[in-house]
């Protein structure tokens, strides 16, 4: 099944988890821009270089850096045919920028989801994930600023999407089955 969708949730909301179980089930690959800046650290690129000082803090890598970065990822023939954008847009520029992007492209998104959760659960959720896996960027202070960010700039994106009739919410409290359960009653009309 193709399908051409957007997953919004801010960290802890069990995002990336979910994208992963989607992709699956529609056969389409996830692009997660937070595990390519990650790849990229790893291996010890110049993106990786210049995006370090940016995710090391939770602060958002620059506009063009990450446009440039999804455009040409968006590019490549492995996802002519659909894909879950995972992490990007993260604001309204970058929205712009997917439009852009898409219609170059000559294609639509289906949807943008969106999974709900409380701040008291994320910032819960996000302490045992620091203890569990030791991410380099989850610090305290790292957490809090991604989700401030999250909450003024990525937030508010939902509202748009809305408008145009793309947003699904979805209540990312529960179970893992649980969740994936409602996410693929809540986009069984679009895709
Ligand atoms: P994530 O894995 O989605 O939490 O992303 C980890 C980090 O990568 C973020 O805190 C940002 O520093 C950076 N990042 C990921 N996606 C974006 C984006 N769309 N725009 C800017 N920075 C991003």
């Amino acid at each position: 099944m193709s399908a051409r969708l957007v997953i919004m949730g801010p960290q802890g909301s069990g995002k990336g988890t979910q994208a992963a179980r989607l992709a699956e089930h529609l056969g389409v690959p996830t692009i997660s821009t937070g595990d390519i800046f990650r790849s990229n650290i790893a291996r010890g690129t110049a993106l990786g270089a210049l995006a370090q000082e940016y995710t090391a803090r939770g602060e958002l890598v620059p506009d063009a850096v990450t446009n440039d970065m999804v455009r040409d990822r968006l590019s490549e023939p492995d996802v002519a045919d659909g894909f879950i954008l995972d992490g990007f847009p993260r604001n309204a520029a970058q929205v712009r920028a997917l439009d852009e992007i898409l219609e170059g492209l000559g294609v639509q998104l289906d949807a943008v989801v969106q999974l709900v959760a409380e701040r008291t659960e994320l910032l819960a959720r996000m302490r045992k994930r620091a203890e569990l896996e030791g991410r380099a960027d989850d610090t305290e202070d790292a957490i809090a600023r991604r989700l401030d960010i999250y909450d003024a700039e990525t937030a508010p994106l939902a509202a748009a999407y809305a408008e145009r009739g793309l947003l699904v919410s979805v209540d990312g409290i529960g179970d893992v089955d649980e969740v994936t359960g409602r996410l693929l009653g809540a986009l069984s009309s679009l895709v």
